[in-house]
């Protein structure tokens, strides 16, 4: 099978750089090598530019000023310096973080780190979509809780939080309010006021960026958002993240947020046309009563569908479609054979639900045929598996 004929359908877990972002970055390797934080001469103003132009490109994109956003390598570790550098900065000495049960690893095993130092942990569950309720994160609120992290959009199912509502409950009683928005910046309108975050963690390889570089947009309020030093050193990004920084990331990053903000709208109702087209056939096909939809209907980001075939195991299904990428569960917890966390959260710890789970992750390069010839192969493949059943 040549490349040409593999349908990539896996864009949650990463996405293709753009070939403009690619010859953006480029020089940036070469001929514009100088280190950003060299003061003193051409080679470091030029470099020190060339971040300032990203970091003015990305801002924007989020409502944010230029001086609010840190250069991290990705949404982990933008992820744990929100939680373990909040927690640092009063000290680690007890405290009360609230998150919930179907956030990504990279914040639940910060968390689960912050539990072992003597922090408490409270795990919101969710209801069958998926959505956390802004009440339950009112009441669960308590006098020491140093931080709420709620992510925008899950990346398994895609349910959108809703982000606005948990925020101002946070504003109310004085939280600090993070949210992994990593699948929800570049699909939708994401406005750090708008939704009453403090913090937020993003990166540029889900939105058609290089990997390895991501942000972390910090409130500048230096007296209520106070992070202590994850990565200590040189001082750089307001001492939250010293190190030489990536460059040629960064401004890829910029460019790629660019990019995505310029062709949202059209790209964001493609997308969403595509999803639907993708449930309409594996309706038609498979019939309504053994297809579920996991996450909501409605409520979810355009690029995204997930689903359980009743009676049919995932990784067997996925066998059967070589030539096809699509993840199982979560793609971040493969490397273990436990089922989605996420699924089972939401369908009341069904194993087996979770095990018959299959994500689509659609993205610039898929098309109608594309989707088409899914939908016609997967139905191929779940008669041929029901058969020997
Ligand atoms: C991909 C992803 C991450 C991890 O991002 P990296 O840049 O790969 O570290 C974190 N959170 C969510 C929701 C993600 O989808």
């Amino acid at each position: 099978m040549s490349e040409s004929d593999q349908i990539y359908m896996d864009h949650h877990a990463t996405t293709p750089v753009d070939r403009r972002v690619v010859d953006f970055m480029l020089p940036f390797f070469s001929d514009e090598f100088g280190n950003a934080a060299s003061k003193d001469h051409e080679f470091g103003a030029r470099a020190e530019q060339a971040v300032k132009s990203a970091r003015e490109q990305i801002a924007d994109a989020i409502g944010a000023e230029p001086k609010e956003i840190i250069f991290t390598s990705g949404a982990t570790e933008s992820n744990n310096i929100a939680l373990v550098g909040t927690a640092e900065a009063k000290g680690i000495q007890g405290g009360h973080i609230i998150t919930a049960a179907t956030e990504h690893k990279a914040i639940l095993d910060p968390a689960s780190y912050l539990e072992n130092r003597g922090i408490d942990v409270t795990y919101l569950g969710v209801d069958s979509y998926g959505l956390v309720d802004p009440d339950d994160v009112r009441t669960v609120i308590r006098d020491d809780t140093i931080l709420v992290s709620i992510m925008a959009a899950n990346n398994e199912i895609g349910t959108i939080a809703p982000i606005e509502e948990i925020g101002a409950v946070c504003r109310e009683n004085g939280v600090l309010f993070h949210t992994d928005a990593t699948q929800f910046i570049g699909y939708c309108e994401f406005d750090v006021e708008a939704m009453n975050v403090d913090l937020v963690s993003f990166t540029a390889h889900k939105l058609y960026g290089p990997k390895g570089v991501g942000a972390l947009y910090v409130r500048w309020d230096p007296k209520q958002v106070k992070l202590g030093p994850v990565i200590r050193g040189g001082g750089h990004e307001r001492g939250y993240r010293s190190g030489t920084l990536n460059v040629p990331g960064i401004v890829g990053f910029g460019k790629a947020i660019e990019l995505a903000e310029e062709m949202k709208n059209r790209e964001s109702e493609r997308l969403r046309s595509l999803t639907h087209r993708l449930w309409d056939g594996l309706t038609a096909e498979l019939g309504s009563d053994v297809l579920h939809l996991n996450g909501h209907a409605e409520q979810r980001i355009p690029n995204n569908l997930n689903i359980s075939i009743e009676g049919v195991d995932a990784s067997a299904l996925l066998m059967q479609l070589p030539g096809v990428a699509l993840a199982t569960g979560s793609a971040c917890t493969s490397a273990t054979v436990e089922p989605s966390h996420v699924i089972q959260a939401i369908s009341g710890g069904s194993k087996d639900r979770a095990f018959s789970a299959i994500r689509f992750g659609l993205g610039r390069g898929n098309t109608v045929k594309e989707v088409e010839t899914v939908v016609d192969r997967i139905a191929d493949s779940v008669s041929r598996l029901q058969r020997v059943a």
